[in-house]
């Protein structure tokens, strides 16, 4: 009996060792090309809603990856905009549907790297404004590395059985491709899957480690419009008028006390004004002062209280202030624009954190502290979470970088900055092996 269980482990861990040592494999061979691949996106990235040539190599390396791909998935609700999402489906048998996500837009950033692949493109922006464009935020990282897992995966055939659903999407920086994509009908017609997985690059983690968050690690991004109205007239008579740049300074204010009183301070709540305007000249009370906020929020009780308190504290300011009924400030929370929070399923991002460690080393899986960024990541696993989700962070940093930034004190590029640029090779390397170990976990055979 001791004999057989004792075989029986060494069976097992010699198997774990086989996959382990066959996804690294598998992630080398395809590292060369992708890197070729990810220096080609790199050199020529899209906007948001404009990704034609990204989604493009996309659709033709699935396919070659033996994927069957729909191309131009998708349907913006704005007039015009043409939807570049990508769909590649690879069927191996029966076992769960995973799918797997990449984002491909890229960001209006003047680039500044000074790498030898450096974008020098500018693009028309949606408002019709030429832009320069750069991958600033490293989605061009995640294609070539979605690229090289549905090779490694294909590779890999005989150790897993199920459904991979690749998703190529647009538009995540605009944070309307996910939603695109769904309201299409993604789950209708390629299925619902199990479970949903993605990974972004991290500007602070060092290449060769990833970093992974429990429960939630993006949080609910609302955008919100404020009119602030005011009566004007002349700077000397302020008693003659109702002064809406005053008044702005008051709620400015006391929105910070929605975190700091109305709230338990373990629920972290971000009110930020982000834009102010008012006004024309020095002695003249302007009629109204316009206002820009971008609220984060994880709990949907904390946002929607959150929200409710914005209006109610701008309107409960303008009372106190004697502001006449009809001179109410107006709040505005812009639908389109906001995203839920993005919570990692607890239960699959422990077994995900197994698989990577198995498959890079435990020692280079750490954890990621949550951050109040946005990701429409999060619309996969549908607004109550009821698909299990997890995103991971692949670092992308030289490490002598990290410590010449710890010594110095000069804080490292981050993400969206015109300096941000992945060490390709170890990070595309690191990225195919983590996904292609979580994926091949969940379906294992
Ligand atoms: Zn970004
Ligand atoms: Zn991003």
């Amino acid at each position: 009996m001791k004999i057989l269980s004792l075989s029986i482990l060494l069976m097992s861990i010699l198997s774990v060792v086989a996959q382990n040592s066959a996804v690294q494999n598998a992630a080398e061979s395809e590292l060369p090309s992708c890197l070729a691949i990810y220096k080609d996106l790199h050199t020529h990235p899209e906007l948001s809603t404009k990704e034609e040539r990204s989604s493009a190599i996309v659709a033709k390396e699935l396919r070659a990856a033996g994927c069957e791909v729909t191309e131009n998935f998708g349907k913006y609700d704005k007039p015009g905009w043409k939807c570049y999402g990508v769909v590649g489906v690879m069927k191996n048998g029966n076992g769960p549907t995973i799918l797997v996500r990449t984002d491909m837009d890229a960001l209006p950033v003047l680039e500044q790297t000074g790498a030898p692949y450096a974008s020098k493109v500018t693009m028309q922006n949606v408002e019709g404004k030429d832009v320069p464009v750069m991958h600033a935020c490293g989605h061009d990282i995640h294609m070539s590395a979605f690229i090289g897992t549905a090779r490694a995966l294909q590779r890999l055939k005989d150790q897993w059985s199920g459904t991979i659903i690749f998703v190529g999407q647009p538009a995540e920086e605009m944070v309307g491709g996910a939603r695109a994509m769904l309201k299409a009908g993604l789950y209708n017609r390629f299925g619902k899957p199990n479970y949903a997985l993605a990974l972004h690059d991290d500007a602070e983690i060092e290449t060769g480690k990833i970093g992974v968050t429990e429960g939630y690690c993006y949080a609910n991004t609302d955008a919100v419009d404020v009119i602030v109205k005011g009566v004007g007239g002349h700077g000397a008579y302020p008693h003659k008028t109702k002064d809406p740049v005053a008044l702005s300074a008051e709620i400015i204010n006391a929105w910070q006390t929605i975190a700091s009183r109305e709230n338990n301070p373990l629920d972290p709540i971000v009110v930020t004004v982000g834009s102010i305007h008012g006004g024309t000249k020095h002695n003249i009370i302007p009629d109204e002062v316009k206002m820009q906020l971008t609220v984060r929020t994880y709990k949907p009780e904390v946002r929607q209280r959150t929200l409710a308190a914005i209006d109610q504290i701008a309107k409960g300011c303008a009372t106190a202030a004697g502001f006449p009924a009809d001179r109410m400030p107006e709040v505005n929370v812009l639908k389109d624009e906001g995203v839920n929070a993005t919570y990692n399923n607890p239960d699959l991002t422990k077994r995900v954190t197994a698989a990577l460690k198995s498959a890079i080393g435990d020692q280079n899986v750490i954890h990621k502290d949550p951050t109040m960024g946005g990701e429409d990541f999060c619309e996969y696993s549908l607004p109550d979470h009821s698909i299990p989700a997890c995103m991971f962070n692949v670092g992308a940093v030289d490490p002598a970088k990290i410590a010449e930034s710890q010594k110095t004190g000069a804080p490292l590029p981050s993400l969206h900055s015109s300096k941000f640029l992945p060490v390709p090779e170890s990070t595309i390397r690191t990225a195919i092996a983590g996904m292609t170990a979580a994926v091949l976990d969940l379906a294992k055979k």
